[in-house]
């Protein structure tokens, strides 16, 4: 294999415990939408570090708030005070989110301390016991998050005992062969019903796009149904907006393509643009549940949280939810036409700029997980990153930063289609992938 210093460095150095390989990358700057590599090499970025960069890398806004926060720095945590860049968040995040009544924002760094929160105080604030959430999903990387979580990559963990694991809507490999999710919502109402009592439910985990679970993109208003169920049991909705929400998929909350409002948002990943930093926006009553029940020291920092609030000006300022629909739109269509002829490319799904390519063996429907390694490992030799997720770990996945430009999306669908095409074509050999064996 032909890894850099860098890379080599890496691997005598830091932990296996968060490393999840695709191929040999190793990144010594960047800017937009490019990436480049410790070789100088430059890369078509795909995937944002999972949908991180939102606004691509070292974009001048997240600078200046940066440093103008670091230029006079008012603490680094909320918990015993306040700071302006943390209030002003907060009070942007309500004004952003829709919802009714009192409600309150918590700042946490991460996907996973948010949701994991939300875990906690939900039934705390409920006196209810039982959770609910989707097989496939991944709402985080610690034990709370894990345990409503339902991936497969992380099987053998502890769940929830009160945890009830439904089916995701999947129009392509769906529930009691039923693509519009009637079957399955009548399962779930059968299920509230019956063994797993509604009136005990506090709440039901939900992403509108089950991104880690294959990008898969519910058929129409299957959300805004499930959603009605849960509040004819008063069970509170909580919508995982971290990875496909703000701008990703053309609209700001991925939630508002369907008819409903959530009872809890939860953002992360792509609010701070590159730097750590979390939000749940939830009712009053669950979020000020009670003082010191969930906090970690530099929650509420100023200088992420100054970072978050430049993401989410620019967000609004430069339209990118419009120009990730746009954009999205002809990547999504370009990898449609550049790969109609390929028989192992099953399905291509999404919204904007969250975009699923779910590989499968030819002839058959049958998930074909190594040819997604060879994918991303030949895209990375063409010059792109992006990696590939899924129970049957055979969906591409492509997050950009939302600032990808048309001439950045024609580029991409055209490596994307290459990177297939020779993978199936065998120009990948199966000892240059066996290390990065991804999820
Ligand atoms: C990544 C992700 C999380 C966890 O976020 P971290 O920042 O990794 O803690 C939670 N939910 C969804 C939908 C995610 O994609």
């Amino acid at each position: 294999m032909n890894c850099t210093p860098l890379y080599k460095r890496d691997g005598a150095a830091l932990s296996m415990l968060q490393k999840l390989r695709f191929f040999p990358l190793a990144v010594s700057g960047g800017a937009g939408s490019t990436l480049i590599e410790d070789s100088g090499r430059e890369l078509l970025d795909l995937s944002a570090s999972w949908g991180v960069a939102s606004l691509g890398h070292s974009h001048p806004a997240i600078r200046a708030a940066v440093d103008g926060a670091l230029a006079n720095q008012a603490g680094a945590s909320i918990l015993s005070g306040t700071n302006q860049p943390a209030v002003e968040l907060a009070e942007t995040l309500l004004k952003l989110t829709p919802g009714a009544g009192d409600r309150r924002v918590w700042l946490g760094h991460s996907g996973s301390d948010a949701n994991e929160t939300v875990a906690r105080v939900v039934p705390a604030a409920t006196g209810r016991s039982r959770i609910m959430a989707f097989s496939g999903a991944y709402h985080g990387g610690t034990q709370g998050s894990m345990s409503v979580s339902g991936h497969s990559a992380q099987e053998g963990v502890a769940k929830s005992s009160g945890l009830t694991l439904v089916p995701y809507p999947d129009p392509f490999r769906p529930f009691e062969g039923d693509p519009s999710g009637e079957a399955l919502l009548a399962h779930i109402e059968n299920l509230l019903a019956t063994s797993c009592p509604g009136d005990e439910v506090a709440c039901f985990f939900m992403e509108p796009i089950q991104a880690d679970g294959g990008l898969i993109v519910p058929p129409q208003n299957f959300l805004s149904r499930l959603a009605k169920l849960c509040a004819h049991y008063g069970i509170l909705t909580v919508c995982d907006e971290v990875k496909v929400g703000l701008g990703r998929t053309g609209k700001l909350h991925c939630f508002e393509h369907e008819d409903f409002v959530p009872d809890i948002v939860v953002f992360g990943k792509g609010l701070g643009g590159g730097l750590p930093i979390s939000a749940i926006v939830g009712p009053a009553w669950i979020l000020d549940h009670a003082p010191a029940f969930s906090m970690q020291t530099l929650h509420g920092n100023p200088v992420s949280a100054s970072a978050a609030l430049a993401v989410l000006n620019t967000i609004q300022a430069d339209n990118l939810a419009a120009k990730a629909q746009a954009n999205g739109r002809i990547l999504m269509d370009d990898i449609a036409h550049l790969t109609s002829q390929q028989p192992e490319v099953g399905d291509i799904r999404g919204r904007g700029l969250a975009i699923g390519v779910e590989l499968i063996k030819n002839g058959t429907n049958e998930p074909n997980a190594e040819l997604a390694q060879k994918t991303v490992y030949r895209a990375w030799q063409l010059g792109a990153v992006f990696y590939y997720v899924g129970m049957n770990s055979n969906v591409l996945e492509l997050t950009p930063p939302l600032i990808l430009s048309e001439d950045e999306a024609r580029a991409g669908a055209r490596i994307v289609a290459q990177a297939i095409s020779e993978a199936a074509a065998g120009k990948v050999n199966d000892d240059e992938v066996t290390e990065f064996a991804g999820w």
